[in-house]
């Protein structure tokens, strides 16, 4: 039986977790959330986060696309984007690289260049790492955070009645990735978004503290819901006319053939947060000024995943990036 026979990469990453149970008194959360969540760390009682993410050169990053310094910027904020969508805060970084015994030291040391721009912006110390070599460039990043029990939002936490709110406008980075594809020269918005992206720490620490589920969007919007109902044991209703979608991202799927609600529901690595919250913690979250679209709400019935078109015809909600399964 091959990994795409199963379903591909969660189906494998369900049957690994199965098959080595983690039971430890201070393992909070393990496989399953954004970030392991380990408990006994801090004298405050604050929890230790732990996240791990990795680029590989063709599957996450080219060369004659993205600039070594953007590839070093978009291998750190992904790592970031997991401990902000704990409610965290990141802190220490750990690097394994594999790369050929050819590469350019310049090369590597532009990429550190784009690592220290990224971990000044979100308060990242660099604390070690590892170095082979390899044919395939791999850039695997470890990084540590921490989060306070109030703060902690789990992917389990959804509840019937929430509203489901996104950060910010979705598909420019599969947009970016969709005209880089074709040959065709994206505008610096999509550019920025697919080879250089910034997660949202500017506006997780007003977001945490009143939401209950939270997620980051990094294999598409309808993957990430789906993962949210999972956990939580709900369903969700998502109504295609309020996903968020910039022009830019328009403009690139008509000149590329693609469906901009698809872009947005399945391409990944956008990067935006998305959780559910109460109606009346999000006019609390309004009153702070923090920009938050909703999309959807949870639902009771746990097996239906919905996503209700313009027209009103509703289909289910499926899609999203699978290592194993879909290419863009
Ligand atoms: P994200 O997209 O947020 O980075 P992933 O989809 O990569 O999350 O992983 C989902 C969960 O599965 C995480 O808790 C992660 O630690 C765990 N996981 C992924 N791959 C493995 C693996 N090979 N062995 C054990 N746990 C894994
Ligand atoms: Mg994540």
């Amino acid at each position: 039986m091959k990994i795409h026979d199963i379903g591909g990469e969660f189906a494998l990453i369900d049957r690994l977790a199965r098959q080595s149970p983690a039971i430890h008194p201070d393992l909070v959360a393990g496989i399953g959330d954004d970030a392991a969540v380990i408990a006994g760390s801090f004298p405050d009682g604050d929890y230790l986060l732990v996240t791990t993410d990795m680029l590989v050169e063709t599957t996450h990053f080219r060369r004659d696309w993205a600039t070594p310094a953007q590839i070093g910027i978009k291998s750190v904020a992904c790592n970031v984007s997991d401990i902000v969508a704990m409610g965290g805060t990141p802190t220490f970084m750990f690097v394994s690289l594999a790369l050929a015994t050819d590469t350019e030291v310049a090369w590597v040391e532009t990429l550190y260049q784009g690592m220290a721009e990224a971990c000044r912006r979100y308060g990242v110390v660099l604390a070690g790492g590892d170095t082979t070599h390899a044919e395939a460039a791999t850039i695997s990043i470890t990084l540590l955070g921490r989060v306070s029990p109030e703060n902690l939002r789990l992917r389990s936490h959804a509840r019937p009645g929430e509203m489901l709110c996104v950060t910010g406008p979705l598909g420019g980075s599969a947009a970016g990735l969709a005209m880089l594809a074709a040959g065709l020269d994206p505008p610096p918005y999509l550019r920025e978004k697919h080879l250089a992206p910034a997660c949202r720490l500017d506006v997780s620490p007003a977001i945490a503290p009143l939401a209950r589920a939270m997620i980051d969007i990094s294999d598409g919007l309808a993957a990430e819901v789906n993962h949210i109902c999972d956990q939580s044991g709900t369903g969700a209703e998502i109504i295609v006319a309020d996903i968020p979608i910039h022009p830019a991202v328009r403009e690139a799927a008509r000149l590329t053939g693609n469906d901009p609600i698809e872009l947005a529901l399945s391409g990944g690595e956008d990067f935006e947060l998305l959780f559910s919250i109460s109606p009346e913690n999000k006019q609390l979250l309004e009153q702070k000024g923090v920009p938050a679209t909703a999309v959807g709400w949870v639902t009771e019935a746990a097996s239906a995943r919905i996503l209700t078109a313009p027209d009103g015809t509703r289909r289910p909600l499926s899609g999203g990036y699978n290592h194993f399964r879909f290419t863009l």
